[in-house]
């Protein structure tokens, strides 16, 4: 098989294990000889819509067994696949899919306003859908049953370009992080190295899968194992208990959101858990007092820290020291070295505080057509700079203090100020506007606005918060909206986010 990269791994399973479950979606268990053939042959229609080494495609929607198939039939024809946020507006869409020139674009139904609402992008030649197609659409099942399902041996090299993954900056528009096939494969080995994933993993698929850490924390590397996935298209509470119970998952990842959300429910007292036997958190630090919480049921988790970019897995909290180091993002994966910097470049010392850089083979070569903020991101010996800030106790065990980029993470999404920031001040009423993230219990944390009006215009929250809908993901609208005559600034004119973000919330704000 010339197919060293993912493109191959349906076939390679289903040679294994045919008659083994890959997935287990809407009731439906299927099987790696089942997900051999309809990959192939909606490789063999996108070929026929086109698509050729290197081109992109891009796919919306939430969890659906169909991200897994056009994602692999993809890299059977050794393109780039590009996972889009079903969270975001049309605009946000219709600017990732031009600036990565996807000429194919898959959506699942409850995305079909927001396509429907897309501006002319010419690059995109083919338009699926999974269910109701519009005019000039094609059906996903009649396009993929058209295709034949004769072997597809197109060469793929490891080293070639897998995924295009849009993370917003500080500053202008989303980048596309690019991750090629090396990078994804070690990092599913980094994976199987901590949490010793079996062939009779069943693994909860709860966390969307446009993002790296759903996609390659847990449906890849049980994919490359041989397990089951079982792909949840929306996550609540009570599914996600009875998908644990009725399929006995041993394995899930999720965001504090999550598992303080499975916590609080009046089923947590009662709930068979004894399948679960790896409990992984990731996106951002869990509160010691809901480790704790599991515990007391004699759940532990494993800890991860990452960014897109580094496919994601950076560090990694063993569920064996989950106790003895709480609180901590772990030390470096298996095959990747970590080290944290003071800002003239040198280490910093055991305790102090400095940004984390990580080294390795999950490490992205940088992001799409856009040298400028790949070598930003990159330093010579090819360490990427996370923008985090943490400290390296005695042990090499990581502490994520702070953040050196200017973002908060609202239920596991990233919002960065500056974007939110950007659309505000195109409503013609806003003189200035800061974004900062605030403490909340339910989401982690969640926006609050400052907002300056020009001079003797009245403005308000509900009129704000109208005017970013349309333009921004509902995840990134800020909860708070606090009006102002002035911003605080350092003499040098910077907007003293710090102050803003301790400022308290005026008595009896509510969202
Ligand atoms: P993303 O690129 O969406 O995966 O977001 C990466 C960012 O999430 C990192 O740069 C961190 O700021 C944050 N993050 C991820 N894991 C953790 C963690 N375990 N603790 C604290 N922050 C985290």
């Amino acid at each position: 098989m010339r197919n060293a990269g993912l493109g191959g791994w349906p076939a390679r399973r289903a040679r294994m294990s045919p008659n083994r479950t890959a997935f287990v979606f809407d009731g439906r268990a299927v099987t790696y000889a089942w997900v051999h053939e309809r990959t192939t042959r909606l490789a063999s229609s996108l070929r026929g819509a086109g698509v050729r080494t290197g081109d992109r495609v891009a796919y919306l929607g939430p969890n659906h067994v169909a991200f897994a198939e056009t994602m692999f039939a993809t890299h059977l024809l050794g393109g780039i696949f590009v996972p889009l946020n079903f969270r975001l507006t049309a605009s946000e869409i219709a600017y990732m899919v031009e600036d990565s020139g996807a000429s194919v674009l898959v959506y699942a139904p409850e995305c079909a306003t927001v396509v429907r609402d897309l501006p002319g992008l010419p690059g995109l030649r083919t338009t699926v859908a999974l269910e109701s197609p519009a005019p000039g659409e094609r059906e996903y099942e009649t396009f993929l049953s058209g295709g034949d399902a004769t072997p597809i041996d197109t060469p793929v090299a490891l080293d070639d370009i897998a995924l295009i993954l849009y993370t917003s900056g500080t500053t202008g528009r989303p980048k596309g992080a690019m991750l090629s096939h090396t990078n994804l494969v070690w990092n599913c080995f980094n994976i199987m190295v901590g949490v010793d994933v079996a062939s009779t993993e069943v693994t909860l698929i709860s966390a969307p899968l446009f993002h790296v850490a759903a996609l390659n924390q847990t449906l890849l590397p049980t994919f490359l194992k041989g397990g089951t996935s079982l792909i949840m298209p929306f996550w609540d509470v009570d599914s996600c208990y009875d998908l644990i119970e009725k399929h006995r998952v041993t394995w899930m990842f999720g965001v504090t959101a999550m598992f303080a959300a499975l916590a609080r429910s009046p089923r947590w007292a009662d709930a068979d858990l004894s399948s679960l036997r790896t409990l992984m958190s990731g996106g951002a630090a869990i509160p010691v007092a809901l480790i704790r919480t599991y515990q007391q049921r004699g759940l532990v988790f494993c800890q991860g820290y990452g960014l897109t970019e580094t496919s994601p897995g950076a560090t990694f909290l063993e569920a064996g020291e989950s106790v003895r180091k709480v609180g901590s993002a772990g030390v470096p994966v298996f095959f990747a070295n970590i080290r944290v910097v003071r800002p003239d470049g040198s280490e910093a010392e055991a305790g102090e505080a400095g940004e984390v850089h990580i080294q390795g083979p999950n490490v992205t070569p940088g992001y799409w057509r856009n040298p400028e903020a790949t070598a930003a991101a990159l330093t010579e010996g090819g360490w990427f700079r996370s923008g985090d800030i943490a400290t390296l106790d005695d042990e090499g065990h990581l502490h994520i203090v702070d953040r050196l980029k200017d973002m908060y993470i609202s239920g596991g999404e990233n919002v960065y100020p500056a974007e939110v920031e950007g659309v505000l001040f195109g409503h013609p009423a806003v003189a200035e506007a800061a974004v900062v993230g605030v403490p909340d219990e339910k989401w982690g944390e969640v926006g609050r606005a400052f907002v300056v009006p020009r001079d003797g215009v009245a403005l308000t929250a509900a009129e704000l918060t109208d005017f970013l809908r349309s333009r921004l993901a509902k995840y990134k609208i800020p909860v708070y909206f606090d009006i102002v005559d002035t911003l605080p600034r350092t003499g040098s004119g910077k907007i003293l986010k710090p102050e803003l973000r301790t400022r308290l919330l005026p008595p009896g704000a509510a969202p």
